[in-house]
C-alpha cells in the first residue's frame, strides 16, 4: 500500500487506552487527564475487523501501545485476536513495565513476539520525579519478564532532554549493556509547538522512509504524528477512513496543536 509520496505503508499502531498508570512529566499532566467515555473507546472487535482490513491491503507490522496498554481490560484477549488475522508478521507492544510480571507469560501464550520497555533512568529517585508515581523496581521486574517470558528482543525506550549523554540517559545505556538489550534514545518532543526529532536507534522520525499510521483509542486513524488531521474509522467505515489517511499522508510533519502522545502512543 503506498501513499502519494511513494512510501510502502506497512505498519500500524495502535492506541487501545488513554489510561495510565504513571505521570511522566513529559506525557501527562499530574492529575492526569479527562478520561474518555467508554462508548467512544474502539471495541477489541472494531480494532480486529479494522486490522482485518488494513492486513488485506497490506499492514505486516502492529504495535500496541496507549496510554499504557496493558491496563485495558482483557488486553491478551486482543493480542490474540490481532496475532491471528493472516498478513500480521510482526506484533509488539510498547509498555511502560509496571504490569509486565503479572502478563508477560499470557502475552507470550497470545502471540505478542517482542516488547519495547520504556526506562528513562536507573536512578530510583529519579524513577520517581519522571514517572511522578512509579517504582523503579517494578519496572526492572517486567524486563525480567519479558525476557524470561522470551518477549524477545526486549528493547528499551529512554527520553532525553538533549542528548544520550546526560547521567539518566548513561545509566540506562550501562544498564542495557550488562543485559545485552538494545536502546533507543527519543528526544523530548512536543506535538504542539512542533518540536519533533528522530529517534535514535530506531526508525522514528525520518519522514522520508515513514512507513506508519497511527490509530487512536477512539477510532481517529492519523497519517502523521506531527499533523492534526484524522480520519475516524467509526464514521467513515474501515475502507475510506484508510484511502483518506494514505492520501492526507504529508511528506513531513509540522506540527499537531491537539496532538498528545497519551492520545496517539508515541
Ligand atoms: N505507556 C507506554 C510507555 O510509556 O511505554 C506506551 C505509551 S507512551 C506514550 C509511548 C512512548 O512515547 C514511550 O516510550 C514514551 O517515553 C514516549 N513519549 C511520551 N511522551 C513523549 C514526549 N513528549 N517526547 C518523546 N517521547 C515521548
Ligand atoms: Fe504513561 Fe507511557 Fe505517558 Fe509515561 S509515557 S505517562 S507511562 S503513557
Amino acid at each position: 500500500m503506498y501513499d502519494s509520496f511513494k512510501r510502502n505503508i506497512n505498519y500500524l499502531r495502535i492506541s487501545v487506552t488513554d489510561r495510565c498508570n504513571l505521570r511522566c512529566t513529559y506525557c501527562m499532566p499530574e492529575e492526569g487527564i479527562p478520561l474518555l467515555h467508554h462508548k467512544n473507546i474502539l471495541s477489541f472487535e472494531e480494532i480486529e475487523s479494522f486490522v482485518k482490513h488494513a492486513a488485506s491491503r497490506g499492514i505486516t507490522k502492529v504495535r500496541i501501545t496507549g496510554g499504557e496498554p496493558l491496563v485495558r481490560k482483557g488486553i491478551a484477549t486482543l493480542v490474540e485476536m490481532i496475532a491471528k488475522i493472516p498478513g500480521i508478521e510482526d506484533l509488539s507492544m510498547t509498555t511502560n513495565g509496571i504490569l509486565l510480571p503479572k502478563y508477560a507469560s499470557a502475552l507470550k501464550r497470545a502471540g505478542l513476539m517482542r516488547v519495547n520497555i520504556s526506562l528513562d533512568t536507573l536512578d530510583p529517585q529519579r524513577f520517581r520525579e519522571i514517572s511522578r508515581i512509579g517504582e523503579l523496581q517494578d519496572v526492572l521486574d517486567g524486563i525480567n519478564a519479558a525476557v524470561n517470558a522470551g518477549l524477545a528482543p526486549v528493547k528499551l525506550n529512554c527520553v532525553v532532554k538533549k542528548s544520550r549523554l546526560e547521567p539518566d540517559a548513561v545509566l540506562v545505556a550501562r544498564f542495557a549493556q550488562e543485559r545485552n538489550l538494545s536502546v533507543r534514545f527519543i528526544r523530548e518532543m512536543n506535538l504542539e509547538n512542533g518540536t519533533f526529532y528522530e529517534v535514535e536507534g530506531g526508525e522514528g522520525g525520518k519522514c522520508s522512509t515513514c512507513n506508519r499510521l497511527r490509530l487512536t483509542a477512539s477510532g481517529d486513524l492519523k497519517p502523521c504524528l506531527f499533523d492534526i488531521s484524522a480520519f475516524n474509522i467509526r464514521t467513515l467505515g474501515n475502507e475510506k477512513a484508510l484511502s483518506e489517511a494514505l492520501k492526507n499522508k504529508p511528506a513531513c510533519g509540522t506540527l499537531n496543536s491537539k496532538g498528545k502522545f497519551y492520545t496517539i502512543g508515541g
